[in-house]
C-alpha cells in the first residue's frame, strides 16, 4: 500500500478551518458537511478527521476507533436526516468514489450520502 496525502486538498482545508463548511455533525475522529453542488436534496459529505486518500487506505490503515467512529457517525446522520428505511425514511445511497477510475475529484475520503428524492440508476455509463 502506498498512498501520498496531499494536505493541500480541499477538505484538508475545511478540517483546518481555512475553508467554511456547513457542518451536518461533527464527532472526534469525523466531520460531515453538505456538498457545495448538491445533487439531491440530501447530499451529505462524511470525512475522517485523518489523513486517508480514499476507503480502502482508511479500511486498511485507520484505527479500530477511527473506524468505529466514523461508522456510526453515517448511522447517526442517517437517522437526523429522517432517512434511515428502519425509520421509516425513505431510503438514501451511499457512494465512495476512489482514484482514476472511480473519478475521485477530492483525494480525501469522503463518502456521499444522497437522499431526499429517487437516486436513480445505480450507475450512469458514459457512452
Ligand atoms: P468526488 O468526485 O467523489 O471526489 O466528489 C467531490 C465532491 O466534493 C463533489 O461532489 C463536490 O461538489 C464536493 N466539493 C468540492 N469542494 C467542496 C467544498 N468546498 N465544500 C463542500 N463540497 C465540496
Amino acid at each position: 500500500m502506498n498512498y501520498h496525502y496531499d494536505p493541500e486538498n480541499i477538505f484538508a482545508k475545511i478540517l483546518r478551518g481555512e475553508i467554511t463548511c456547513t457542518k451536518v455533525y461533527e464527532s472526534t475522529h469525523t466531520l460531515a458537511f453538505s456538498d457545495i453542488a448538491p445533487k439531491a436534496p440530501h447530499h451529505v459529505l462524511v470525512i475522517p478527521k485523518g489523513a486517508y486518500v480514499c476507503y480502502d487506505h482508511f479500511a486498511r490503515a485507520a484505527s479500530d476507533v477511527e473506524i468505529v467512529d466514523y461508522t456510526r457517525a453515517i448511522g447517526t446522520i442517517c437517522e437526523q436526516l429522517g432517512i434511515a428505511p428502519g425509520d421509516g425514511g425513505a431510503g438514501y445511497r451511499m457512494i465512495s468514489n476512489a482514484g482514476a477510475d472511480g473519478v475521485q475529484e477530492v483525494p480525501h475520503l469522503h463518502v456521499h450520502i444522497l437522499a431526499g428524492r429517487n437516486i436513480g440508476p445505480m450507475v450512469m455509463m458514459r457512452p
